[in-house]
């Protein structure tokens, strides 16, 4: 396991392209019958929505400008009525094993975090779904301020293309171990993903179309701290989506303390709905635990996960939990994490610790985007010193 050492230079924020002020309206966010209509009036034909769209997923293009295969006089025109990209990137570090995190800045000034993690021949993008988090998971930065809103198709969608973005390119001889686009995305970042299922649905349509990036569902991990209508929701969309459930504890009283919003929902509630998509889907579910020493990795919090999931067709994710300044939670101890396991093992569960490729990551999931918030707020940056 490589621990993930970041340059410690941070990139300066980038600027916007020239041609994509961020007060313009997204392109991505734009109705495809309104962004026709827009070029009928232009007396372009609609075959231009096509060509444009062909630039941005396959062909990279991160301007009108580049899109060379457009009329000259429409592409100035294009940027002044659209923008390309509606975020910015604010920050942008990078990993010694090829971990990428961007901070972005989006049109209202709010920002989010996405991870971009190359291994073993695959680009995963970890995306955020909204700004903010309304769950209030007790080890979590993104959620203490509350959730603010939905992220639209449109910012979801540009997280992807930006991550994207830094893969390798086709043209580039270099590092040929690295993947040349995304072949996965989990979606872990900032928010609970089912609270936006329909823009986060709308989004991953496109990711998936061979014309968009052409990740399939089974490449695509939907993780939630369980809302029980959505996840049904979601089986009966009819995808091959994967789902993993985050459960953090073997009953409610415990679950309750890491996890707020269980107090609601209750386990046998978030069990149940899993079971279903389970039945309706053929997939299998996995089952999220963050191993907080101390708190929830005695061996009879193993003991009752494993009662707890006897009979389900299962997976269990241990995620080690890493120190992280501010927060009273702690790593487990190597002897008491083994026997967790041990114990989980004998029992018959299926369970994995995640590879912690960009360790910091996880760690400190959104901690930079707070810390950017901050530094902003400090410089008095305003969308209107940006555009
Ligand atoms: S861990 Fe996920 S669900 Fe929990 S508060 Fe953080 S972003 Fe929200």
């Amino acid at each position: 396991m490589r621990a993930t050492v970041y340059n410690a230079e941070m990139t300066p924020a980038l600027p916007l392209a020239a041609d994509t002020p961020v007060c313009l309206p997204g392109l991505l966010d734009t109705p495809a019958d309104d962004f026709r209509a827009w070029l009928t009036e232009r007396n372009q034909p609609s075959m231009r929505a096509a060509q444009i769209r062909r630039q941005i997923f396959a062909n990279r293009a991160e301007s009108f400008e580049s899109m060379t295969d457009l009329p000259k006089d429409l592409r100035p025109e294009l940027a002044r009525s659209f923008a390309l990209f509606s975020t910015r990137v604010e920050r942008h570090l990078t990993a010694s094993d090829d971990t990428h995190k961007l901070v972005l800045r989006l049109a209202d000034d709010r920002m989010i975090e996405c991870v971009l993690i190359q291994d073993e021949g695959r680009a995963t993008a970890c995306i955020s779904t909204q700004v903010g988090c309304g769950m209030g998971c007790v080890f979590c930065a993104s959620g203490l301020n509350g959730v603010v809103r939905n992220l639209t198709v449109g910012e979801i969608l540009e997280q992807l293309l930006r991550l994207r973005n830094l893969t390798r390119s086709e043209n580039d001889p270099g590092r040929p171990d690295l993947p040349t686009r995304l072949t996965h995305i989990v979606v872990m970042g900032m928010g609970e993903p089912l609270a936006n299922l329909d823009n986060l649905l709308e989004a991953l349509e496109v990711a998936g179309d061979p014309k968009g990036l052409g990740i399939g569902a089974r490449h695509v991990t939907i993780s939630t701290v369980g809302l029980p209508a959505k996840i049904r929701r979601l089986a009966e969309v009819g995808k091959q989506y994967h789902l993993a459930v985050s459960l953090h504890a073997p009953n409610d009283a415990l679950r309750t303390r890491i996890v707020p919003t269980n107090e609601k929902t209750g386990m046998s509630a978030i069990l149940q709905a899993a079971d279903e998509f389970f039945d309706k889907t053929g997939r299998q579910v996995t089952y999220e635990y963050v191993v907080l020493g101390g708190l929830n990795d005695r061996a009879d919090h193993a003991r009752e996960l494993a009662r707890l999931l006897a009979g389900r067709k299962a997976h269990v994710n241990l995620i080690p939990w890493n120190d992280v300044e501010g927060l009273p939670y702690h790593r487990p101890n190597d002897g008491d994490l083994t026997n967790f396991i041990e114990t989980l093992r004998r029992s018959g569960v299926s369970v994995k610790v995640r590879k912690r490729k960009g360790s910091e990551i996880d760690a400190a999931c959104g901690q930079l985007r707070r810390k950017a918030e901050a530094e902003a707020a400090t410089r008095g940056t305003t969308t209107a010193s940006v555009v």
